[in-house]
């Protein structure tokens, strides 16, 4: 779902998340192909109004934090605007009124729009889920199918349905399902009305005369998510004549634009209470705003995405790092970085475990007892060197050894061991210099 959407703003934000830093001007134009690709996807206008203000407002003013590329916190303030507009004060979205039994669940929509499917899908969880038994009935009078194809839907999952008495209207079939449901012991009884291509005064008046004998807990919109705007202008005028509890929208494993889910909590005001995923009797989802904004942005769990750039950063520092090593570039003020790396990322075996070719080497500093103690005498040694022996280990002669050791108050032992250490990943670092550059990094990344 949401194809064309989720490319259109992920082309969008590829381009932001490259960025180096985020003038106004780019976020102008990044908010100038977000309102665009909104509007293809066929949210409203005023909808998309709404939204592009919001967005330009807090990204201008937000705080961009060291860790994250501007590109990326745009991408965030547009997935927390999002959220907001698909979900509102809506947090349990799957949850239905479906206490005091037996719970009428009164079911309307437009014919096609798949609310027959939908009453059997949701009677279904219901009894799955939540262990209700649960009584379905149509009120189709005019379509002696849709009535056996409710019926033939129950036998396939398991529910009961209301027999059908032929030449009996709506309002009466309505009321002998509320009576079989209080006499057979039903928690929820489900009321399947009559569809009609489109809204006329006819039907209207009869789910107004249905609704009011019922008394539903809940009144269900089914509507088909592909037609975009035409779904929200039903809902607008279902709730209106009838008055709505929630939305279910189906066919969203089609590849819709799905501007409908956009725009209907913002014009409703109505939640979306469940999404249709297809023909199949478990095709049936409770709404997740989080992953529909996801989907929409088409760049995933935006959290995560957040949390990579701190890897990113570390990242690219690596590489810098490895450029001088591919120099053959490697003397303390590299070791003594190496080893804050470590305490940072949480001790030598973490660190090394993670450098190709370096597995062995950081067993053995395992079982060396290398532990941050060790790692910060390290640092220590190298502290006490002058700025000439740091950069070139070669110097160390006896003498200079034994004040280095004096400086850092440890033996000349330790310091051997540290400059046996530094030898040995020198030398590990010039063969991974003569490695290709990209074949490493995509080990390092791996
Ligand atoms: P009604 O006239 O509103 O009762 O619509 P139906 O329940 O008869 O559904 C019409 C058609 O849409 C049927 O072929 C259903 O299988 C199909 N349908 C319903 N919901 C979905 C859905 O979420 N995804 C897909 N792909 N098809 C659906």
């Amino acid at each position: 779902m949401f194809e064309s959407l989720s490319e259109r703003l992920g082309g969008v934000f590829d381009r932001l998340t490259k960025a180096g830093a985020l003038s106004e001007e780019d976020v102008k134009t990044a908010m100038r192909e977000v309102r665009t690709a909104l509007l293809e996807a066929d949210v409203s206008l005023p909808v998309t109004r709404d939204f592009v203000k919001a967005v330009t407002r807090k990204a201008t003013g937000a705080n961009v934090t060291k860790s994250v590329t501007p590109g990326q916190q745009v991408v965030k303030i547009v997935h927390d605007e999002l959220i907001e507009m698909l979900s509102g004060d809506n947090p349990n979205p799957g949850e239905l009124k479906v206490d005091s039994p037996p719970a009428p669940i009164l079911m309307v929509g437009l014919q096609g729009g798949g609310k027959t499917t939908t009453t059997a899908k949701l009677a279904k969880r219901l009894k799955d889920r939540n262990g209700k038994r649960v009584l379905m009935a149509s009120l189709d009078t005019n379509r002696p199918a849709a009535m056996e194809q409710l019926e033939i839907l129950g036998r396939q999952i398991g529910v009961d349905t209301l027999p059908i008495i032929p030449g009996q209207d709506a309002v009466a079939i309505a009321k002998r399902a509320k009576q079989q449901a209080e006499l057979g012991g039903y928690d929820v009884y489900m009321l399947d009305t009559a569809g009609r291509l489109s809204i006329d005064e006819e039907l209207m008046t009869q789910v107004e005369r249905v609704r009011d004998v019922a008394t539903p807990r809940e009144t269900l919109l089914v509507v088909d998510g592909l037609t975009g705007q035409d779904a929200v202008t039903t809902a607008e005028n279902f709730d209106s004549r009838i008055g709505i509890s929630g939305v279910v929208l189906t066919r969203m494993d089609g590849d819709g634009r799905g501007g409908a889910a956009l725009s209907m909590r913002a014009v409703t005001g109505k939640p979306i209470k469940f999404v249709g995923l297809g023909e199949k009797m478990d095709a049936l989802d409770e709404f997740h705003p989080q992953r529909v904004a996801g989907r929409i942005l088409g760049m995933g769990d935006i959290v995560a995405l957040v949390e990579k750039a701190q890897e990113t950063l570390e990242l690219e520092q690596a590489e810098r790092m490895m450029k001088r090593f591919q120099k053959g570039q490697f003397n303390m003020n590299d070791l003594r970085s190496q080893l804050e790396q470590m305490i940072k990322m949480g001790g030598m075996q973490g660190v090394m475990g993670m450098m190709p070719g370096m597995g062995k080497m950081a067993k053995q500093a395992e079982a060396a007892g290398m532990d941050d103690k060790l790692l910060r005498r390290q640092i220590a040694l190298i502290g006490s060197m002058t700025k000439k022996e740091r950069a070139n280990p070669a110097l160390l002669q006896a003498s200079r050894k034994k004040r280095i050791a004096a400086g850092a108050g440890l033996d000349v032992q330790e310091l051997n061991r540290l400059l046996k250490m530094h030898r040995q990943m020198a030398d590990a670092m010039k063969k991974l210099g003569k490695m290709n550059k990209s074949g490493l990094m995509r080990q390092m990344k791996g």
